[in-house]
């Protein structure tokens, strides 16, 4: 145990943090991914939004999101505090840019559960660093099938959120990865292996450059 932990250790080049996005229409599974993922892998930090939505039961505040009232949200919009903000549902949704550039500096990864206009937002500011993945429901009526089955929202509310599915998926091509979530345990090792890959994408990994450096150094065969 011991020698394999060293070994890791000695193997473990320096990389930049990412910022891993799942999107998707509210019903297609995406935030039971991201737990599963948040769960199974100690490098990556959830994003915590801020929002002016109504907590829900069972939420934590500066778990969940960060809610606030609607003054404070816009002040942080004047302020530039926000990496990302947009409408969604009638609210105002935002990521805070302090704990992502700090994290992102010390090679840690973050994992974002926004929508594609904060998307389309992140891949202007930050698209090497920006890891986009929709996960798609396997159809429509099993999306409404799911929404129902939540049994949180009136027959009027899923219908406003069955348009907005739509509104969302008509953004799918807009993604590097796209995921269909007919499974949810082999959706999330899709997802997984997606998060492995780009780990080691060579542009991330910014300590390669010294130990293959070191690595050429070493003496001539036969020295
Ligand atoms: P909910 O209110 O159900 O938690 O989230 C509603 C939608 O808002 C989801 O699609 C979620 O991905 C999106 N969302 C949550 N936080 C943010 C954020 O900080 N920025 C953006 N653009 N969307 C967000």
């Amino acid at each position: 145990m011991a020698v394999d932990q060293n070994s890791e250790e000695k193997t473990a080049l320096k990389r930049r943090g990412l910022m891993f996005i799942l999107s998707s229409p509210s019903g297609a599974g995406k935030t039971t991914i991201a737990r599963k993922l948040l769960a199974a892998d100690d490098e990556i930090n959830l994003s915590v939004s801020a929002t002016t939505r109504p907590m829900r039961p069972g939420e934590v505040d500066g778990k969940d999101y960060h809610f606030v009232e609607q003054p404070h949200f816009d002040a942080m919009v004047e302020d530039h505090a926000f990496l990302e903000w947009a409408h969604v549902f009638g609210h105002s949704y935002g990521t805070p840019k302090a704990q992502i550039w700090n994290g992102m500096k010390e090679g840690r990864d973050f994992l974002f559960d926004i929508d594609w206009q904060g998307t389309q937002q992140l891949n202007q500011r930050a698209s090497e660093d920006v890891v986009p993945v929709f996960i798609l429901p396997p159809s429509i009526d099993e999306l409404r099938r799911r929404l129902i089955a939540r049994g949180t929202d009136a027959p009027k509310v899923i219908e406003a959120r069955m348009e907005r599915a739509r509104a969302e998926i008509s953004h799918w091509s807009e993604y590097r990865y796209v995921v269909v979530n007919d499974d949810v345990e082999s959706c999330f090792a899709k997802v997984r292996e997606i998060l492995h890959a780009e780990r080691m994408r060579r542009e991330r990994q910014t300590g390669l450059v010294s130990f293959v450096r070191e690595l050429m150094a070493g003496p001539p065969p036969g020295a």
